[in-house]
């Protein structure tokens, strides 16, 4: 119906006219209850859309912050009775906004240097890696906390959201293979990240450990990239489609049983790798193929059942859905299946956990002031749940509670569920 010529799958009329205007997602919107403003609510934001695309309104800077605000965390999704697509919508519209709006000479450059030269790069991840780390174990740092140049700058709320750096980084597994402890039950390609290979190698690692003692041989595919997802959902899609090109060589030359990955917005855009391509370039089938092969640990670990000894933890923990794990992948009951398969853990539900806790991609650097707030909120339903550890299922959601856990003194301890499991693993 629109003729669009953004590459890969595009939305038809009838993915937004399948929204019959009901506002049962209302509630479900972070940015809606934060705000109670139907155009930053996803029926607003759809209804805008329609516009646009109908060419009935022109991309002006009020749509452009409308879809800025929105986290993407497809929460809508999950509440939609009519089975809107609200992922496809806005990934489409940002397409729209990142070709046709003309954002600020520095939001381009910066933009352009984060999705097409930083992150499908690992040298520059290295590189700008080593950089932050010196900055955070040189005593810079402390200085520049100290003397208040952050907050002269309108950097400080941001700068406490930066990920600490490693000391060794797991771009140096690339290629490596781990045979599984006792008899093999499978054999997986484990997806390693891009910026998680220098900010949670001893998460990959745990990952590592655990999948090894439950049976899988490992393989860590040397010449991965970055999913792209962080691009996608910038709209930044030609970025995209060439690191997905990249992955599908890398991950489909050989056969696994299935290609593994504990983040679960990586896990979420590499399972509709098929959207990035329509169905008549060559890359659709394979994209299909990857897509059907991709599993989130949790979702793999809870199928294939776990077979290594636990240990019991005598701690309570609270679970803190990743978006794009519950809304993105509709994986509700296989973390918490692993989590109650520990001994003595006391779990108690987190009240409102599947709304997002602010972290949403870049959201936490682009749009600090409300992802603070919907972190403030997080924290004080963890707070309620009385829980020392809060467990989830994404590294920027670590990240995030991580921040969160700290800004207000909580101090809970936020960890994987894989590494929850891995210590519960160990001797
Ligand atoms: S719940 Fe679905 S159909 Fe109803 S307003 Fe929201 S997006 Fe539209
Ligand atoms: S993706 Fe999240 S923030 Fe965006 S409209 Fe849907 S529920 Fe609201």
């Amino acid at each position: 119906m629109f003729p669009s010529p953004i590459p890969g799958q595009t939305p038809v009329y009838e993915d937004y006219a399948r929204c019959i205007h009901c506002g049962l997602c209302l509630n479900a919107c972070p940015t809606y209850r934060l705000w109670n403003l139907e155009a930053d609510s996803p029926r607003g934001r759809i209804h805008q859309m329609i516009h646009v695309e109908l060419d009935q309104q022109p991309i002006t800077d009020s749509f452009v912050d409308h879809i800025d605000k929105c986290l993407d965390c497809r929460a809508c999704e999950s509440a939609c009775p009519s089975g809107v697509e609200y992922g496809k919508l806005v990934e489409h519209a940002r397409a729209r906004i990142e070709r046709d709006y003309p954002r600020s000479w520095l939001a381009r450059v910066t933009r352009n240097f984060v999705f097409r030269h930083l992150l499908p790069d690992p040298h520059r991840i290295i590189d700008a890696a080593r950089v932050l780390r010196f900055y955070q174990r040189s005593g810079l740092q402390a200085i520049a906390r100290g003397i208040g140049v952050l907050k002269l700058l309108g950097l400080a709320e941001s700068e406490r959201l930066l990920p600490r750096i490693d000391d060794d980084f797991f771009f140096r597994r690339l290629g490596w293979a781990f045979p599984a402890a006792g008899p093999r039950r499978a054999r997986v390609a484990f997806f390693a990240g891009c910026v998680a290979n220098v900010t949670f190698s001893q998460l990959n690692e745990a990952t590592i450990r655990v999948l090894t003692a439950n049976g899988c041989e490992v393989v860590v595919p040397d010449g991965q990239l970055c999913c792209g997802a962080l691009a996608a959902h910038a709209g930044v899609r030609d970025a995209a489609r060439e690191l997905a090109r990249k992955n599908l060589s890398v991950f489909l030359r050989k056969e696994f049983d299935a290609i593994i990955t504990n983040a679960a917005g990586c896990g979420s855009t590499l399972k509709e790798y098929d959207h990035l391509f329509s169905p008549d370039e060559p890359e659709y089938t394979q994209a299909c193929t990857f897509a059907a092969r991709t599993r989130d640990v949790t979702e793999f670990l809870a199928a294939v059942g776990l077979t290594a000894r636990l240990k019991p933890l005598p701690i309570r923990v609270t679970y803190q859905d990743s978006c794009h794990l519950l809304h993105g992948q509709k994986i509700r009951e296989a973390p918490r299946a692993l989590l109650h398969a520990i001994p003595n853990l006391d779990f108690a539900e987190l009240p409102y956990s599947e709304i997002c806790c602010g972290s949403a991609g870049v959201y936490n650097v682009t749009q600090t002031e409300t992802s603070l707030e919907l972190l403030a909120e997080k924290m004080r339903h963890v707070q309620s749940t009385g829980a020392q550890t809060i467990v989830t299922a994404n590294p920027g959601c670590l990240l995030q509670l991580r921040a969160g856990a700290a800004i207000h003194r909580t101090n809970q301890e936020v960890l994987h569920v894989v590494e929850l499991l891995d210590r519960s693993m160990r001797p």
